[in-house]
């Protein structure tokens, strides 16, 4: 992210022939939205003067309360790359505002920027780093998706087999032309499966970062052919699509989770926080795996967690804290998909790890062995529970925790509901495997 006061962006626009600009913000269920604006309207932009209709966007306001307003934030300007480079599309990501001139509640970016004040007035940072993976499919003759490959690579192959390296350069090199750092990007271990890693950075930068990232993934795919999905599980007998975020706390420039005489070198604020997550990854599941498909990700077998523990390095717990101390010590979630919505996912989890910490919570012993293999007696032994198994136990999860219910605020109630819409929906649909099981055996 730059830093930009309102006059380098008219210079900008004006040295650049920059012709659009597409303010943007993104909906509760954290679908990016945006409106373009033509370069004369610059300024009418940069005062916050662009309305919305917040009753057409989706979670949003009613009908009668629809005005609202965008006010970009100015560290977000950045070119798109992809786009024509004569009259160039710049893009702002906007807070939304009511007319009254205070926050809107529902805005995932106040929610999260919410957060990151209360965080700040115990002394703290949050910054994130995150994993990103993908499908990249091809399409059908009429430009279709389809969840057919014809890549054949596995984890950290290259070409020829890997038929998504051209799209990952040009994501990396776009990205990096948008200030967006990138740390590492390979072939993840399904066939037609890819990972970015994006670099460390403040919360809201790296959930701004997240939805650039989904766009140029998107734009890029489709320049090459392909077609980008993050949905968390295309394919049964594949891994899914995971967005392992790692999290830390600084103050001062110092990373407090590392403390050079600590067990395991972690600090007892890294313990804490560990112990907040573990308390509320059940309540926050339904912001860090929104979709139905999303459970179908968290069963055993593919990398992806399925029980409420912490460990080392095991890459089946859910809590992971990966090698590096020093600056670099962090705590590694490791059940979110890239389908969340990054600002709620990012405000739960941060309001969880707090709440640990202020209420000073002592995280279980780390896990050792392989927890898939484990029987439920072993799990019940040593008080694994497991998390929700679907989006229905989730919300009620969720509902049920006054944390994460917090976090999120009044439209918390409201993202709740859409989604148990979204899982009544699905309920009653006959699946194919209903028909193949039961027609002629009832
Ligand atoms: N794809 C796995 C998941 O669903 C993660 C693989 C890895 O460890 O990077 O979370
Ligand atoms: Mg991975």
């Amino acid at each position: 992210m730059g830093s930009y006061s309102r006059e380098d962006i008219l210079r900008l626009v004006e040295e650049e022939d920059i012709q659009f600009i597409r303010m943007q913000f993104t909906d509760l269920f954290g679908q990016l939205k945006n409106v373009a604006i033509t370069a004369s309207q610059i300024g009418r932009a940069l005062n916050g003067e662009i309305m919305l209709d917040g009753s057409s966007i989706q979670g949003s306001v009613r009908v009668e309360e629809s005005d609202q307003y965008l006010r970009p934030d100015l560290n977000t300007f950045a070119i798109l790359p992809w786009r024509p480079q004569y009259g160039k599309v710049a893009r702002l990501i906007c807070d939304i505002y009511n007319p009254d001139g205070t926050p809107f509640d529902g805005d995932p970016r106040n929610i999260l920027k919410r957060t990151l004040k209360k965080a700040e007035e115990l002394g703290y940072a949050f910054h994130v780093g995150s994993e990103l993976e993908f499908f990249l499919f091809q399409t059908d003759e009429e430009g279709r998706p389809t969840a057919k490959t014809s890549d054949e690579a596995g984890y950290f192959d290259l070409g020829p087999l890997d038929h998504g390296e051209s799209t990952r350069r040009e994501v990396a090199l776009a990205l990096e032309k948008m200030g967006v750092e990138i740390e590492a990007s390979h072939h993840e271990s399904a066939a037609g499966q890819h990972e970015i890693d994006l670099k460390y950075t403040d919360a809201l930068a790296a959930a701004d970062n997240i939805m650039t990232f989904k766009l140029a993934v998107k734009t890029l795919a489709q320049k090459n052919g392909l077609y980008a999905t993050f949905m968390p599980k295309p394919l049964r007998d594949a891994a899914g699509n995971g967005m392992h975020v790692n999290m830390s706390l600084f103050q001062d420039g110092r990373n407090l989770f590392y403390d050079e005489t600590g067990e395991r070198k972690l600090s007892p604020l890294a313990r804490q926080f560990i112990a907040g997550l573990l308390e509320h990854a059940r309540g926050f599941c339904a912001l860090t795996n929104p979709v139905v498909n999303s459970y179908k990700r968290l069963v055993p077998g593919y990398e992806a967690p399925c029980y409420l523990a912490w460990s080392e390095s095991n890459r089946s717990a859910l809590i992971r804290i990966p090698d590096p101390r020093g600056r670099g010590t962090r705590v590694e979630l490791r059940s979110p998909d890239t389908a969340c919505n990054p600002y709620l996912a990012f405000a739960a989890c941060l309001s969880a790890g707090l709440d640990g910490v202020t209420r000073e919570l002592t995280p279980p012993p780390a896990a050792a062995g392989n927890l898939y293999a484990m029987t439920a007696e072993e799990l019940a032994e040593r008080n694994i529970r497991g998390l929700p198994a679907s989006l229905d136990a989730a919300l009620r999860a969720m509902e049920t925790d006054g944390v994460v219910m917090e976090a999120l605020g009044p439209y918390a109630i409201r993202y709740a509901a859409g989604k148990r819409r979204e899982w009544e929906e699905y309920r009653t649909q006959i699946s194919q495997w209903e028909l193949d099981n039961y027609l002629a055996s009832c």
